[in-house]
């Protein structure tokens, strides 16, 4: 190496180093450029920077231009030198730049004296952010160790840049867009009301008192009447038909209002070290939120936090109580506390913010169950949002403020479309599936509690095609028995008394946890999970096979199912174990009672090269695409970063599904999807011209799947299917079926107004 590139080299990471120690974004680059032109010798350095909408490069940051065209002057992507850099995401280094057919000379920025360029791309994780450029008077090419140099150095600062600008301002005009970590539902507009309690932990001064039984009698009065409002809104909730969003909330707080350990060190801290009610709240939360903080339970975190925040502002005589609003507001908080939701019918909310992102925050929770559009897991000041104007995109994960009219009404249409949509579906939800040549697709429900209160929720669908047992096991403090267990399983084979009900046996590990199971674990996507851990436990699984075929005696409409299945061993012991409890409750019960019809799910892909000898051990399969995606592409199905290569239209995953569906009919032995794919007009087209009849989704989904399956042909679908086997790379499969559709009046149905397809370019 000579000297000139250790130098370099010495100088990439100082600038580096530099640069991430900055706290805004606009300083970090206006130090870039500062220190690129320093490290290069260049006369110029600058940066241009994508815009929110990704049409323009804007000039963000220069170091020998004129800082009066920093944020001003802006070439389209594809034009100047700069916007063909962007959109040909390729370094590009000349000695004359002018002479360049390509060149666009911008008279406000100044580059008149300057003949060579080096620019380089800057890219995250796929996605342009910008375009970084060094000039000089010299006529010469820069060369490979500046080309190294900066193509280095932009691969170091595009992660610096891309987390800055989600948490900044992206587009210098009055619109603040900002990404969220994660998000629900469709698009709400309207305008944001933040909400957060009045006193948070740090603002309490720790006070001693003269009184203390009158501070214990105070904090006892507080914690009453928290509780009475909140088991109050409970049943409101239930009342209205919100189940899960009750379950869910109730979970989380019902268990710190249970909790006396807590009331009785309050009460010691008040009696004994003579605290006034609100130190003494503050210190009992403070001690126990450092050892929830080392245990790295972020979401009894935030509900202990806020919860005592929300203790204390009563305390200080401050209401939670939000204020009577007659018009659709957006709510922001921090974090939904359980005292807000007590409050939360006061509000019209519309759409939710929240900045933090429990993993199964109450904010999600509650707007799934209502509805509501919502993203989460933002990094900005909340107090920003006050009063404002704001777009929440749950579809895109996004949260618009301050949008222009032609953004507003572009937002608004897409409301109005969807609206229309769901008016048009839900018109033919009590319809069967099927296509225009005559073929019958059963079209059924996933599922994960009761759906009791939708009496007509059966004339919609053809069946359970997946119950997810683990959901109540998840809302329990401890194992169920089986008594409790037989009861929901009666319930739900009660609601669909005829038609047949697919119970999977507990499926928990990976993403799903139960506080009374806890698995601690460095890779838990391929750790202790689904049917190992049922298996380790047989005593879990006794217990549920029991109580399922009690039920299944009663009704007779049962199919077990077995999830993430990797080898031969496990059907055998999970089969052997079914057969043992059968006889169990025959002698008990002194009846004959029928077999269920038992099967697995496909979603570990050591089960594709199993198939002959699981089809010969079975009554049908189901696959889990989520998981066979996951295992398949190895892409983590949570991780956000890689969504992208979570790729249903992958040629591998295309392939895979026609060789299980093709093997299954071969052996005759019924073959479902019940994985996100059944669920998505799109995908859904790509499992029928597979040869897949049998799709299993969640509610929302099933009158748009309906839909779209009444307006095709599976012989036409078929020949599409024959193409998509012959290519190999993800967008050209799924352009297939977007081509089949868009004729047929689909377009809009298979690909949503509004949504961002990233296809991951394989
Ligand atoms: C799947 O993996 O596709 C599936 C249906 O199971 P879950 O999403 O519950 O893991
Ligand atoms: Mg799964």
């Amino acid at each position: 190496m000579d000297e000139r590139q250790s130098h370099m080299l010495l100088a990439l990471r100082q600038i580096t180093e530099n640069v991430s120690a900055q706290s805004s974004l606009d300083e970090a680059i206006a130090l870039l450029t500062v220190s690129i032109r320093k490290a290069t010798g260049a006369d110029c350095c600058s940066l241009y920077l994508i815009d929110g909408f990704k049409k323009y490069l804007k000039l963000a940051a220069t170091d020998g231009l004129s800082k009066n065209a920093v944020g001003k002057a802006r070439l389209r992507l594809g034009e100047g030198l700069v916007g063909s850099v962007g959109q040909r995401q390729e370094l590009l280094d000349l000695a004359d730049a002018p002479s360049d057919p390509k060149f666009k000379y911008l008279p406000e920025v100044g580059e008149d004296e300057f003949f060579s360029f080096l620019g380089v791309p800057i890219i995250n994780q796929g996605e342009l952010l910008g375009v970084l450029v060094i000039q000089s008077k010299e006529r010469k090419q820069f060369g490979p160790v500046e080309e190294s140099f900066l193509v280095t150095l932009s691969a170091q600062i595009a992660s610096i840049i891309a987390v800055s600008r989600s948490e900044k301002d992206t587009d210098t005009d009055s619109l603040r867009s900002y990404k969220g970590e994660q998000g629900t539902g469709g698009i709400a507009i309207a305008r944001c009301v933040v909400w957060q309690p009045e006193v948070q932990l740090t603002d309490v001064t720790l006070q001693h008192t003269q009184d203390p039984e009158v501070q214990q009698e105070l904090f006892h009065q507080i914690m009453f009447q928290l509780q009475t409002e909140m088991d109050l809104n409970a049943l409101h909730l239930s009342e209205n038909g919100k189940k899960d969003a009750a379950f869910g909330y109730m979970s989380g707080y019902g268990s710190l209002l249970d909790d006396t350990t807590f009331q009785d060190d309050v009460d010691t801290e008040i009696m004994a070290n003579g605290y006034t009610a609100a130190s003494a709240v503050k210190t009992v939360a403070e001690r126990r939120l450092s050892e929830l903080l080392s245990d790295e339970d972020h979401d009894r975190y935030l509900d202990l936090r806020d919860f005592a925040e929300i203790i204390i502002s009563r305390l200080m005589n401050f209401t939670t109580r939000a204020p009577d609003l007659k018009e659709d507001v957006v709510l922001a908080v921090r974090n939904l506390p359980a005292a807000l939701v007590a409050e939360l019918r006061h509000y019209k909310v519309c759409g939710f913010i929240s900045m933090e992102n429990a993993s199964n925050s109450h904010t999600a929770i509650l707007a799934r169950d209502l509805g509501i559009p919502s993203v989460s897991g933002l990094h900005f000041d909340i107090n920003t949002l006050n009063g404002h104007e704001v777009i929440v995109d749950g579809m895109n994960s996004e949260v618009l403020v301050d949008p222009s009219e032609s953004v507003l009404s572009e937002y608004r249409q897409l409301v109005t479309l969807g609206r229309e949509q769901e008016d048009l579906f839900s018109k033919e939800k009590f319809k069967k599936g099927v296509t225009l040549d005559g073929v019958r697709v059963q079209i059924e429900l996933n599922a994960g509690l009761s759906h009791e209160e939708m009496t007509d929720l059966p004339e919609q669908t053809d069946g359970v095609g997946l119950y997810r047992t683990e959901i109540s096991f998840m809302l329990c403090k401890s194992f169920p028995n089986e008594q409790q267990q037989c009861d929901w399983y009666k319930g739900v084979l009660r609601q669909f008394k005829g038609l047949t009900v697919t119970m999977r046996t507990l499926d928990v590990g990976g993403d799903k946890s139960l506080s009374y199971l806890p698995i601690e674990e460095a890779n838990p996507a391929l750790g202790w999970r689904g049917v190992r851990i049922t298996i380790d436990q047989p005593q879990i699984l006794k217990t549920q096979l029991r109580a399922m075929l009690l039920a299944h005696a009663e009704y007779g409409n049962l199919q077990i199912m077995v999830p993430m299945v990797s080898r031969i061993s496990e059907v055998v012991t999970v089969k052997k174990l079914l057969m043992t409890a059968l006889k169990e409750i025959e002698e008990q019960t002194g009846r004959q009672i029928p077999c269920p019809k038992f099967g697995v799910m496909l979603e570990v892909p050591s089960v594709v090269y199993l198939m002959d000898e699981i089809l010969s051990m079975v009554d049908f399969v189901s696959i889990g695409s989520n998981d066979l995606m996951q295992y398949l592409l190895a892409v983590d199905r949570g991780n956000r970063k890689v969504t992208r290569f979570f790729e249903p239209f992958h040629p591998a995953v295309v392939r895979c599904l026609k060789y299980l569906c093709d093997k299954a009919s071969e052996k005759g032995v019924p073959i479902a999807v019940c994985g996100e794919i059944a669920g998505s007009p799109l995908t859904a087209l790509m499992l029928l011209s597979l040869g897949y009849t049998e799709l299993s989704m969640n509610y929302s989904e099933l009158s748009r799947v309906g839909y779209t399956v009444r307006r095709v042909s599976i012989a036409d679908l078929r020949k599409v299917g024959q193409q998509a086997l012959k290519l190999c790379h993800s967008e050209d499969i799924r352009k297939l079926y977007v081509d089949y559709a868009a004729p047929l009046g689909l377009e809009r149905v298979v690909v949503p107004a509004g949504s961002k397809y990233v296809p991951a370019g394989d």
